[in-house]
This record gives structure tokens, sequence and C-alpha cells, in this order.
């Protein structure tokens, strides 16, 4: 992971390393504040703003990517292939979706002349399965 820090121009520092590191294992896409609750197992006087440094500039040099259509707060996740969330606004769960209609998007949307299309991102919103089985109650922050 310090290669891959070093050959995108960042110092390998232990925060950073250890950021990616939580990115790359998480199963969800955590909140800023929970990289810090786990960070702190190993590093126990790192500040949030420590971590919130550390998330930019990995976001910065394509290592991280920082999930904002989620509405707040916003959610980060290391960088892999392009793909779309579905997001349960029960819970607040991010899943994510294969990306597979990109092209189907471009060729069907009236894309403004002389636009260059960097990224689509698309957020389908809904219930997930555990929200939907104790609806209309249970709507928690997370
Ligand atoms: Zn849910
Ligand atoms: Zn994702």
């Amino acid at each position: 992971m310090a290669d891959e820090l070093a050959a995108r121009g960042l110092r390998a520092t232990r925060q950073r390393v250890g950021i990616l590191r939580i990115l790359r294992r998480a199963r969800a896409h955590p909140t800023a504040a929970e990289v810090h609750r786990t960070l702190l197992r190993d590093q126990p006087s790192v500040s949030l703003k420590t971590v919130y440094e550390a998330l930019d500039s990995l976001i910065v040099c394509g290592l991280a990517g920082c999930v904002t259509d989620g509405g707040e707060p916003y959610r980060y996740e290391a960088q892999k292939e392009p793909h779309y969330h579905a997001r349960c606004r029960g819970c607040g769960r991010l899943i994510d979706v294969a990306a597979h209609s990109d092209a189907h998007i471009r060729s069907r949307t009236p894309i403004p002349a002389g636009f260059e299309v960097e990224r689509i991102a698309v957020t389908i919103v809904g219930l997930c399965p555990r929200c939907r089985s104790h609806r209309p109650q249970q709507i928690d922050s997370r």
C-alpha cells in the first residue's frame, strides 16, 4: 500500500495507510466518523480532522471515493470499478450495484452538446429487505 501511495505522489503516513486498509476491508460504505472509530483501535491519538485530511488526499489521488449522492453524512469507499448505489431510505445503507447501463444512459440521455461525460452517477432509492420487513417504524439514522 505504501508503494501505491508513493506512485501517486503521496507520502505513506501511518494514517493514510491505516485508512486505506480500513476502506478496503469495509463491507459497507463507512462515514468519516466510523473510519475514525476503527482507526482509533490502532492509532489511539488520531483526530477526526486528521482522518478528514487523509481521506481528502486519498480521494484526490484516486485511491478512494466519496459518495455524496446518498445525502449526509458522506460515505467513503476504496476506489473500485465504476458502480451505482442503491440507497435504503430506511436505514441509509448504500449497496453497490454493477454499472451496466452507462452506454444505455449515454445513448438515451440528451447530454448537452460539447459536454464531456466523465462519470455517470446513479442512485436507486428504496427500502432494503430488512427495512421492508419491519415497516413502517424503525427509521434510524444509520
Ligand atoms: Zn434499510
Ligand atoms: Zn460503492
